[in-house]
């Protein structure tokens, strides 16, 4: 380039998560040459000092906002780069003045950066980080990974030689959203479209967060669940795509399919990296991690020789060559036998569930308000709930339901949908195999006892669905280890949320009655009755606890009101399991602190978990 490109446009001061106003934003000179994107303060008539600058082969993506508005600007960009000390990820947000400004900046910017060997990251975030958050993804960790590809990723994945990947990627045509279905979806209401997995839907209409209509190629239309198909040329579009497991969960997926070559890739916990796990049969059977390279182009690779412009492309190379890897990968685990993911209720209208339809099996537990089944309704294998005569208070609950149909997280048991026309009161949800997790933990406590890893990532899925509910201002009410229900692949889900409210019997909604669940409760619920989101903090903190003891009633020789005293007033607490590692215990404290306000909300726990299972390196275990 060598000549140096020089404009006027604006600049947002940089980690200022808190206020937006004017003063937000001042006017510099960008001056961008070879190596440097440099900004001095100054009036358009003359350019003053030198304020800041950023090296370009620091530079990690120049993309543009969401809607290239922020803060009520248009024309905005982004410069994600490398700080110059710690190296930390920073964001420079640019107003430019006008669109062919902007469009000029980002591509000149990015030919400059490229050519300074730049390592540009896959994804990066369209939206801003505001009050702790990613407007965009709500991610609570500044470093968090992005949630959107950048452009320059796109271009490696459409760039791909014909040669390495079977079917051509044809660049997607103009404003149409294209997603391929990621598992079969057969309708039961006639307002619903059919899926295919593999084939291409056209998205018609996506206002609605879990049903949008969406056209097939033969032209048909209908309503589709949303977490079914995934954008086209999204990585989440590959079956061997495990976004967000953990280390943990990808042994314990891997390992129940004893299959030689059975592979996954997932993130790793370095923001923007990849990691590829193997199972190979050598030694009876092991997991293999690789962490998946980039090198100086920018390229992906395992075994350095071998290296491509896009992880799909990685893949499909060492299907055919294991070059360096303990085997070749031949297919990805069948995600949790077959089973495609809950839909939020069973079709897009319908929450209310003819009884005749459902069959009622073996009985599988009974709890306090009624019975629970395995059943069969239309097919699909679910449980079913039959409440007790008048234990509930219909007419909240049926409202309810209508609204935790809605609600549809890997880590929360399904609601699909109620009976309220006939007697008893019944509710179908999500079948779990392996049943309540507290006595799942009582089963296995000895296989279980020091295998702080695999006790961690449950005590993280519990949090991930808790952190979901958080998000949409769900409170639980009720969480204990009796109320989380184990499936395949140790995969723990939470049940029984928000059910509380509507249950009529005094015993269980008195703080002073024989079924509240006082060691469960913090003290502002037991003094005022006060629930939050924090309140289900507390809970969780023992939850954790139970987790770690395998199971055993806290607080175990004390009564309900000693346990009021206890805590409460000589705010004594319980102690560290015997084989609880002291940083866990520490989290458990956390979530125990007197004021609500001081202890961590869910989506921090999440990252504390996180780190504490990367850094660990604890043992585990994989399942039953
Ligand atoms: P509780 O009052 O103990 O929470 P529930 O009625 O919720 O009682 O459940 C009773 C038992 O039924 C649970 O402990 C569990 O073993 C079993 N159960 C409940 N829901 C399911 C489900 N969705 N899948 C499999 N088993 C379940
Ligand atoms: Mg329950």
């Amino acid at each position: 380039m060598g000549e140096k490109k020089r404009d006027f446009m604006m600049k947002r001061a940089m980690n200022k998560g808190t206020f937006i106003n004017a003063s937000n934003y001042k006017s510099r000179w960008f001056v961008l040459d070879d190596s440097l994107l440099t900004y001095y303060d100054g009036t358009l008539d003359k350019q003053g000092k030198q304020k800041g600058c950023i090296e370009l082969r620091k530079v990690k993506a120049v993309e543009t906002v969401e809607d290239c508005v922020l803060d009520k600007k248009t024309n905005v960009f982004q410069v994600v780069h490398g700080a110059q000390k710690n190296n930390d990820i920073l964001t420079l947000y640019i107003v430019a003045q006008s669109d062919n400004q902007r469009q000029d900046w980002v591509q000149q910017l990015r030919k400059a950066a490229e050519k300074s060997d730049a390592q540009f990251m896959p994804k990066y975030h369209k939206g801003v980080w505001i009050n702790g958050n990613y407007t965009c993804c709500n991610q609570i960790s500044k470093n968090a990974i992005g949630c959107e590809i950048t452009t320059t990723e796109r271009g490696r994945v459409q760039s791909s030689p014909p040669l390495v990947i079977p079917a051509p990627v044809i660049p997607e045509p103009s404003q149409k959203k294209i997603y391929v279905a990621v598992y079969n979806f057969t309708p039961t209401e006639e307002e619903d479209l059919e899926l295919i997995q593999g084939e291409e839907y056209e998205i018609l209409d996506d206002s609605r967060e879990h049903w949008w209509r969406a056209k097939s190629k033969t032209g048909k239309s209908g309503y589709i669940p949303s977490n079914y198909v995934k954008k086209k040329f999204d990585l989440e579009m590959f079956d061997w795509y495990y976004k967000s497991f953990t280390r943990e969960r990808s042994e314990a997926v891997l390992r129940e399919e004893q299959r030689e070559g059975c592979f996954l890739v997932r993130e790793s916990s370095a923001p923007g990296m990849f990691t590829l796990s193997l199972f190979t049969s050598e030694n009876d059977g092991q997991v293999r991690h690789y962490h998946i390279k980039k090198n100086d182009k920018g390229f992906y690779y395992i075994a350095e020789k071998y290296a491509f412009p896009s992880i799909s492309e990685l893949v499909h190379y060492h299907k055919h060559n294991s070059a360096g890897l303990a085997t070749r990968l031949k297919s990805p685990p069948t995600r949790n036998g077959t089973a495609a993911p809950a839909t939020a209720g069973f079709s897009s209208s319908k929450f209310e569930i003819d009884p005749s339809e459902i069959t009622i099996g073996e009985q599988l537990g009974a709890g306090c308000f009624g019975t629970v089944h395995e059943g069969k309704w239309r097919g699909k294998r679910v449980a079913v709930k039959m409440m007790k005569e008048s234990a509930m208070s219909d007419d909240g609950f049926i409202e309810e339901a209508k609204t935790m149909t809605q609600l549809n997280h890997n880590n929360l048991v399904q609601l699909y949908g109620i009976v309220t026309k006939k007697r008893p009161l019944i509710i179908v949800t999500e079948l779990m195999q392996y049943g309540s997790l507290l006595s799942y933990l009582r089963r296995h406590k000895a296989r279980l006892a020091n295998k702080t890893a695999t006790l961690l990532d449950m005590c993280s899925q519990v949090c991930n669905g808790m952190a979901y509910l958080e998000k949409r201002k769900f409170i639980h009410r009720d969480l204990a280890a009796r109320n989380c229900l184990v499936g395949q692949s140790t995969v723990v889900k939470v049940a029984d949320f928000g059910l509380a409210r509507y249950v009529i019997d005094d015993e269980y909604t008195s703080s002073t009655g024989t079924k509240f669940p006082v060691k469960w409760a913090p003290p502002e619920v037991l003094s005022f009755t006060r629930f939050s989101s924090k309140s289900d903090v507390w809970a969780y903190g023992i939850l954790m606890w139970e987790i770690f003891t395998g199971g055993v009633m806290p607080y175990d020789k004390m009564k309900n009101v000693e346990v009021v005293d206890y805590v409460c007033h000589s705010r004594q607490r319980l102690e560290k399991p015997s084989n609880c590692p002291e940083k866990i215990y520490k989290v458990m404290l956390q979530c125990w602190l007197h004021e609500p306000d001081k202890r961590p909300s869910f989506s921090d726990l999440l990252q504390l978990l996180g780190g504490l299972l990367e850094q660990g390196n604890y043992p585990f275990i994989s399942t039953t």
